[in-house]
């Protein structure tokens, strides 16, 4: 018998580092048994994927593999870049965009492409309730190290007290179940300091909290919830066998280099607008290993001091450089043209950076994506990491997978220009960084591997496929 052709829909939060291994989530998804994939993220978001759509009547858009149907969370003209007031748009974000979300399935549902599962990433718990209001199926995908769900999963159900009541103490070490013990202050900073109402993020306290109830609700005698993870089980293997009644699927890294396509639409997924200087033909006039990546991600807005820190201690460093400042973290007052041996850029394409063989080391803040894409290239790491799980991630690329050195900050968390330097020393010179070098080139190939046709990865995709 013919087997039907499958509808996944694809809902993810407005941030880069959300929509980013969603899209490629969804091409692998559509690349499968030619599965139908519509892919959500909000209105204004959509609007940046595709600018040129802006004036069009309709914003639902295709391209060879994915319908694109965006989402209205409220406010459907908001610019990219930091959210003043996060809880009160987290607020609207949770009732408009449910209500909205609800409204595009029953759509589908009545145009003849009924959806089969609903694939939804984090800060939006409530996609699995309207996914069960609609009697469909869920899966979560979690962005994330699968360490980092293992902490979040402990911390929701019975190990949130005692971490609160040591909150003070940042060397306390936490032990849960499954996972080596840490110190307090390398969890996620929406555990231990988010879970105050006053805090500017207590929406996401409160949103992972609902995730995890949420998941729990998907359980039932004859099936366990689905997780999707963005790992390889070669790099997490205990940790994604903590939960025996969670039926984990370790399926990335879900990148653009591992997909191989060139069937991009849009601005790519990007939320900024690329820099057209040519930064990948000046990286082809550096020798091998040379060259010094920097940037911070999507969101961070990174202070004077540090930006300034930063440009003193990589010009000082006398290593060339390629360094992302957004044009929405451009500070006045910063003296961007003193960058004389290196360049700076408002937005690049980071994994076409990374797997460019000039690269020596990526000065990151250990966001996950950006740790997952620097390990997937072999390229070792600087971390400098400030909130969510970026302490976890550091701690997890100098201890456990040796492919790069934590930076130490200053009290107010500032990398000054010497400890850059020294961190740069580290990775970057013969002694301790032969070794790092050895294991980057090794989680290369171990990702490489996963994702290959017939790899864990691949398979837990089919499996997934299969399931539904
Ligand atoms: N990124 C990019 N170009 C840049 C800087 C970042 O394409 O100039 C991408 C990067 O490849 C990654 C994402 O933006 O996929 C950032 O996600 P991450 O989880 O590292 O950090 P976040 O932005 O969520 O803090």
């Amino acid at each position: 018998m013919e087997k039907k052709q499958l509808h996944f829909l694809v809902v993810t939060f407005p941030f880069q580092g959300h929509i980013n291994p969603a899209l490629q989530l969804a091409k692998r998804l559509a690349l499968e048994n030619s599965s139908h994939v519509t892919f959500s993220t909000t209105i204004s978001a959509h609007r940046h994927m595709f600018p040129s759509l802006s004036e069009a009547s309709s914003l639902e858009t295709k391209d060879e593999l994915i319908t694109y149907i965006p989402f209205s969370d409220g406010h459907d003209e908001a610019s990219t870049g930091v959210i003043a007031d996060f809880n009160g748009y987290m607020s609207d974000f949770n009732q408009i965009g449910s209500r909205s979300l609800s409204e595009i399935i029953g759509n589908l549902n009545s145009s003849g492409h009924p959806v089969s599962c609903v694939i939804h990433t984090l800060l939006l718990p409530w996609a699995a309730d309207v996914a069960r209001d609609h009697g469909i199926s869920s899966a979560l995908y979690w962005i994330q190290p699968a360490t980092v769900f293992a902490i979040y999963y402990h911390y929701y159900n019975g190990y949130g007290d005692i971490i609160k009541a040591n909150r003070h103490d940042p060397s306390y070490l936490v032990e849960l179940p499954g996972l080596r013990p840490c110190k307090l202050k390398d969890l996620p900073s929406f555990v231990t300091q988010s879970f105050d109402e006053a805090d500017p993020f207590h929406s996401i306290y409160l949103s992972f909290d609902q995730l995890f109830q949420s998941l729990l609700k998907e359980r039932t005698d004859k099936s366990k919830p689905i997780v999707l993870v963005n790992t390889f089980a070669a790099l997490e293997a205990k940790e994604l066998a903590i939960f025996n009644d969670l039926e984990m699927l370790p399926i990335g890294p879900l990148l653009p280099l591992m997909i191989n396509q060139n069937n991009e639409s849009g601005n790519g997924g990007s939320l900024f607008r690329h820099d057209e200087k040519g930064y990948l033909q000046w990286l082809d006039s550096k020798p091998e290993n040379s060259v010094v990546y920097v940037s911070f991600g999507s969101l961070a807005a990174v202070r004077k001091d540090q930006l300034e820190e930063l440009l003193n201690g990589l010009e000082d460093s006398g290593r060339p450089y390629i360094w992302v400042v957004r044009k929405d973290n451009r500070v006045e007052g910063v003296d961007f043209e003193r960058a004389k041996n290196g360049m700076v850029v408002e937005w690049c394409n980071q994994v076409k950076v990374l797997s460019h063989s000039s690269v020596g080391c990526f000065v990151t803040h250990c966001g996950w994506n950006s740790v997952l894409e620097s390990l997937s290239c072999g390229v070792v790491m600087v971390g400098a990491p400030r909130l969510s799980d970026q302490t976890i991630n550091a701690r997890l690329i100098e201890e456990v997978w040796g492919v790069g050195v934590r930076a130490e900050l200053s009290e107010d968390g500032v990398m000054e220009r010497k400890e850059l330097m020294r961190c740069l020393d580290v990775v970057m010179s013969d002694g301790a960084a032969a070794q790092m070098r050895k294991m980057a080139v090794f989680w290369k190939e171990k990702a490489r591997e996963a994702t290959r046709k017939g790899g864990p990865s691949d398979c837990n995709l089919i499996a997934l496929v299969n399931s539904i």
